[in-house]
């Protein structure tokens, strides 16, 4: 006798008079409507419903509403990853013969996106320095239509100048996207600041547990919204149920996780600067940080939870620091939970010519720490021993 459940598959809800207080994960692919006219209705915007999970599905949604609301953005997508989103703002909104224009310090993959790919498709493109706005003047063409920025590159933590790049863009009619993964909404919401698309990394500190990859694009803009949608599920950029599910539970902690961080970040850069082997520190509302003026009004004087700092220039030295950061993962990742240490020299910025990467000043003694959640007292305790045993190194 077959054991099967019988007849067409359903999900079942067992009944319950009370509700539950977390929302379901509902990973189911396809959504069965009760009849054609509802179909329709469905697609054509008379009536909610699901169809197919490529499309839309509740856990997408609700994430996207939880992300609107921090973002203060009434149009969003979610994506299977922060590079899906900004691929989504960038192709939703540019074609063949236009020009976009992206910072020169940009995350690695959106710099390859705009350097290597987009010019395939036979969009021009080219960077400037996002802190200075000439620099932008400078680099604007007649077809130029969409600018790329970050508000704190990586892994320098240069402060762009939004309100003056983006007073000249709007000028012209050039679209503005900004990518606020390492501000975070806490720090500063960008379409406060006339952006007209902003993107995150969600991976990060919003979802803040290294367990889920997923990307967000928001505007207030309706068309700019329906054209990065659109683009998403033709691609199939679309995001997991799962992930979306866990990035919503992050989130309720994500102030917290933020404000203690942030707190921790600006104690550890200052006993940084006065540790014996520390060369030089960089933390954007330190006086020492040349964007210091710029992050205390733009970040209202907080300067988030990244800390980067350079030792002696020198292999052995690296090896011996984090061989002794006993407790800390050497992880090339940002906004865990915990406290984690990249090399840029040899991750995120190996790509770069040794020259590329003198330029910025990425050294080998160089290091990029994404402060978490530890006990103050015990990380800056960690980072002082692994210092003392690079000195020695
Ligand atoms: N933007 C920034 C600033 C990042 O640091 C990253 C990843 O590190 C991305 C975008 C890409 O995000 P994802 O890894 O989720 O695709």
């Amino acid at each position: 006798m077959s054991t099967s459940p019988r007849g067409t598959r359903r999900a079942i809800f067992p009944s319950s008079v009370s509700r539950p207080v977390v929302s379901p994960i509902q990973p189911s692919v396809v959504y069965a409507s009760p009849d054609p006219d509802t179909l329709d209705a469905q697609y054509e915007g008379r009536a909610k419903g699901y169809t197919y999970a490529r499309e839309a599905h509740p856990n997408a949604d609700t994430l996207t509403t939880l992300l609107n609301q921090a973002e203060g953005a009434s149009h969003g997508i979610v994506t299977g990853s922060g590079m899906a989103a900004i691929t989504a703002a960038l192709l939703g909104n540019v074609k063949s013969g236009e020009h976009v224009i992206g910072a020169d310090q940009l995350y690695g993959r959106s710099l390859r996106l705009l350097t290597e790919d987009l010019p395939r498709f036979g969009i021009e493109t080219s960077t400037f320095d996002p802190t200075d706005k000439t620099a932008f003047e400078a680099a604007l063409r007649p077809n130029t239509r969409l600018i790329l920025i970050e508000t704190t590159s990586n892994p320098t933590l240069r402060v762009a100048d939004i309100d003056g790049v983006i007073s000249v863009a709007r000028a012209r009619g050039i679209l503005v996207v900004v990518d606020n993964t390492f501000a975070t909404p806490r720090g500063l919401q960008p379409l406060d600041h006339n952006a007209d698309i902003v993107v995150h990394s969600v991976t990060k500190l919003l979802a803040g547990h290294s367990d889920a990859t997923l990307g967000y694009a928001g505007t207030r803009d309706a068309e700019i919204g329906e054209r990065m949608s659109l683009l998403m599920q033709t691609m199939g950029l679309t995001a997991s149920p799962f992930d979306c599910w866990l990035a919503e539970r992050g989130l309720y902690s994500f102030d917290m996780r933020y404000d203690r961080a942030t707190e921790t970040a600006a104690r550890l850069a200052d006993s940084l600067s006065a540790t014996p082997g520390v060369r030089r520190v960089l933390y954007p509302t330190r006086p020492d940080h040349p964007d210091h003026n710029r992050a205390m009004s733009l970040l209202q004087g907080e300067g988030g939870h990244m800390v980067s700092f350079e030792i002696a220039p020198t292999r052995a030295a690296a090896n011996a620091f984090v061989r002794a950061a006993e407790g800390l993962a050497f992880a090339p990742t940002l906004g865990d939970i915990a406290t984690t240490i990249s090399h840029p020299a040899t991750s995120s910025h190996r790509g770069l010519t040794p020259d590329a990467r003198a330029h910025l000043g990425l050294s080998e003694g160089f290091f990029r720490v994404s402060v978490g959640c530890e006990d103050p007292d015990w990380l800056i305790q960690t980072f002082n021993t692994a210092i003392a045993a690079a000195s020695g190194a």
